[in-house]
């Protein structure tokens, strides 16, 4: 059996586009957890870098953000440990095309804002929101995973076509903050409300969409979504991140008032 750090791989979990996931367990106390190994060598002189912002994130502390448990490296590798969650992902759980009811969107949209909103409070943007990364614990929860741990993903392509689907304007320009999570929440509501993406194509169409096209507006689809919320939504899809909403708890009370109308 394969062994990393203080931690036995037990089986594969998942593959992101630069990393194998594998549930783990600790050589001594036995405890579970899922162990992220890194498809990379990391340079002497990021190792500091990467340290700092894995602590960082280590220090989040919220139901609904996956914790870090602990980052090393191996032979130049770096492996994240993490708390394991056990429900698999959000993309797993719902069919390709699925069109998911108003109660469960709105749970759903609860527990992201609040896990973001504690993350930028801390200073941390997202970077990568989208179904593959948000996991479900084994109550049912959801749990944001995923956080960009910048140092470790620089100088990689961040344009696999998954991702981009998600990517607000100034990220695919290569900038992230707080307000690009905000973007990401509103094509995946879109997505969950629609059944399909407002921006499809190949990956260089995508990219063209996001940057300059206006989402295909939602009422078209669904004519008796009430405006309000189709508003709230087309609003935090805005292409300029200083016309959608100031913060991504303004964003959820924008939602939660039209929701509830
Ligand atoms: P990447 O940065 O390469 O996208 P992720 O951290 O998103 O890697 O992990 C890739 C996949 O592995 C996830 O989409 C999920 O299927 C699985 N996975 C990741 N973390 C966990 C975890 N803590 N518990 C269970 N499965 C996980
Ligand atoms: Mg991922
Ligand atoms: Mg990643």
């Amino acid at each position: 059996t394969q062994q990393l750090g203080n931690y036995r791989l037990v089986r594969l979990l998942g593959k992101g586009a630069f990393a194998e996931v594998y549930l783990a367990e600790h050589i001594n106390r036995g405890a579970r957890v899922a162990l992220k190994a890194l498809r990379m060598y990391l340079p002497d002189e990021r190792t500091h870098l990467v340290r700092q912002q894995a602590q960082a994130l280590a220090r989040l502390s919220h139901p609904n953000i996956l914790s870090l448990i602990d980052a090393g490296l191996q032979f130049r590798q770096p492996y994240l440990v993490m708390e394991y969650a056990p429900g698999g992902t959000l993309r797993q759980r719902h069919f390709q095309g699925e069109r998911l009811g108003i109660p469960t969107i709105h749970n759903y949209v609860r527990q992201i804002t609040q896990g973001l909103y504690y993350a930028h409070e801390h200073g941390l943007a997202h970077g990568n929101l989208k179904p593959e990364n948000i996991l479900l614990d084994a109550h049912g929860k959801l749990v944001v995973s995923d956080f960009s741990i910048p140092a470790l993903t620089y100088g990689a392509q961040t344009g696999a076509i998954g991702s981009l689907a998600y990517m607000s304007p100034e990220q695919i320009r290569g900038e992230v903050h707080a307000s690009s999570d905000q973007y990401a929440l509103g094509i995946l509501i879109y997505e969950w409300l629609c059944g399909e993406l407002p921006f499809q194509g190949t990956a260089t169409e995508i990219a063209k969409q996001q940057i300059s096209s206006p989402p295909p507006p939602i009422r078209e689809k669904l004519p008796n979504l009430h405006p309000m919320l189709a508003r709230v939504i087309h609003m935090a899809l805005a292409k300029e991140d200083a016309l959608r909403f100031e913060s991504i708890q303004a964003f959820s009370e924008a939602f939660e008032q039209a929701i509830i109308t």
